[in-house]
């Protein structure tokens, strides 16, 4: 039993159609992906069908032109679908960020009409799974100036040779934007983009990873041995990759706070509902004044963190009006760094609410704190986001 104790906050600031949109994908999330959290943290599972059932209702590709196959609709939306899906299930909201903002989207803003023909409108209607591939063993916060994947020419064909580490939806991708050197004498300006198929000859899933959280979200480590990749598949222009890193990666850290808005809501529904049910000392421990000071911190924090996302939302809807990469790259980052910030102390409380049950790793609270910690360390750690923070703030 859950109790929606964020009353009419949840709405602040939204307009009407966002907030249908909100108060929709959150009844299909727990409708569909909620009870399903379970199966797939214990057994590191991924149900086949998430992809094309979410693409069936229309929250992949929020962003995608309508003659794509997408729903033509603004970023903030998409946003949206990531809280609302993340509440109820993180890990597919981790699923559906690596699939639409890190591997989508780039497509479609860099590639050429024939790539994104081929993949879009699979993408948004699900029956195309997508990763991106960046990361690897010796290139993480650096992963541009230590990239050791390398891309030589031959003939029709580019020839991919390394590995990918920590790849999100690896196992499961039909294809992965792949990041490779092409004149590795050029350091960051001789990397390029690829989309590669997972069937192509030379590419394999390596491992699975286990993870400590955010089980159900499959991440593999991923390599290509002499992997045949056709020219046609260059995602932007050869060299010219760190482009299309850039243009994503802003809002990829905004994605990720408004997941985690869901996570902290989700925190204190569960905090509030074990306050007013666990009795100790003859009372509802929701009596003590200690346990109300927790979740009354939950519940400030998660509204600020809240309010700060919607405003960094809200202009980055403005990215195509005129707002400087500049401006909106310390925003992401300060965005991203605060929900990591505020969900780790949220669901540290949420855990300390529920005693020793919430030390039991099959609580859902358990599994959003282990969910949680992963939000500071994707898509930049917390350090690197503080990194691009000060050197705006500060200059280089
Ligand atoms: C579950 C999971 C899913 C992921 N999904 C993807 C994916 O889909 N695609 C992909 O490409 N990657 C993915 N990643 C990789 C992720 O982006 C990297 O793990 C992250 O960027 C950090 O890199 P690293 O792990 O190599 O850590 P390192 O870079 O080795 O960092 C180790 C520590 O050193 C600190 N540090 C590093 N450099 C500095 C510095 N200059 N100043 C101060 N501190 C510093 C870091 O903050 C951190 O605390 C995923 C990772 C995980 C765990």
């Amino acid at each position: 039993m859950t109790t929606d104790v964020t009353g009419a906050s949840p709405w602040f600031a939204l307009g009407e159609d966002h907030q249908l949109i909100l108060e929709q994908v959150e009844r299909f999330a727990k409708d569909r992906f909620w009870p399903l959290q379970a199966r797939m943290d214990d057994d590191e599972w991924w149900p086949e069908d998430a992809f094309p059932v979410l693409g069936e209702a229309g929250y992949l590709g929020c962003t995608v032109p309508q003659e794509f196959g997408g729903a033509g609709l603004d970023f903030f939306t998409s946003a949206l679908v990531l809280q609302a899906v993340s509440k109820w299930n993180p890990s597919v909201g981790l699923g559906i960020l690596a699939h639409e903002n890190l591997c989508l989207n780039n497509i479609l803003h860099n590639a050429s009409p024939e790539l994104c023909e081929r993949y879009v409108p699979g993408m948004c209607d699900g029956t195309i799974v997508g990763a991106l591939g960046l990361t690897e063993p010796g290139a993480g916060s650096d992963a541009l100036g230590s990239m050791r994947t390398t891309a030589r020419r031959d003939g029709d064909d580019y020839v991919l040779n390394g590995t990918k580490l920590y790849i999100t939806n690896g196992p499961i991708a039909d294809v992965v934007l792949v990041y490779a050197k092409t004149s590795p004498d050029k350091g960051a300006h001789g990397i390029t983009a690829f989309a590669v198929d997972t069937d192509a000859p030379g590419f394999a899933v390596a491992q699975k990873m286990i993870k400590m959280g955010m089980r159900g979200s499959q991440t593999a480590e991923i390599v290509f041995e002499d992997c045949r990749v056709p020219v046609a598949n260059v995602v932007g222009e050869v060299d010219k990759g760190v482009r299309v890193v850039m243009s994503g990666l802003d809002l990829e850290r905004i994605g990720l706070a408004f997941m985690m808005i869901g996570m902290c809501e989700r925190a204190l529904e569960l905090s509030v509902d074990y306050a007013k049910s666990r009795q100790q000392f003859g009372q509802a421990i929701g009596q003590f004044q200690f346990v109300q000071g927790m979740v009354a911190d939950i519940y400030a924090e998660t509204e600020s963190l809240r309010a700060f996302c919607y405003q960094v939302g809200a202009e980055v809807n403005g990215i195509a009006h005129g707002a400087s990469r500049e401006h909106v790259s310390k925003r992401a980052a300060a965005v991203v760094l605060q929900a990591g910030l505020v969900l780790m102390r949220c669901v540290d409380r949420a855990v300390q609410i529920h005693g020793g049950a919430g030390y039991i790793w099959e609580m859902e609270v358990n599994r959003l704190y282990r969910a949680g910690k992963l939000l500071q360390i994707g898509a930049g750690t917390n350090e690197v986001r503080r990194i691009i923070i000060a050197r705006e703030l500060l200059g280089r």
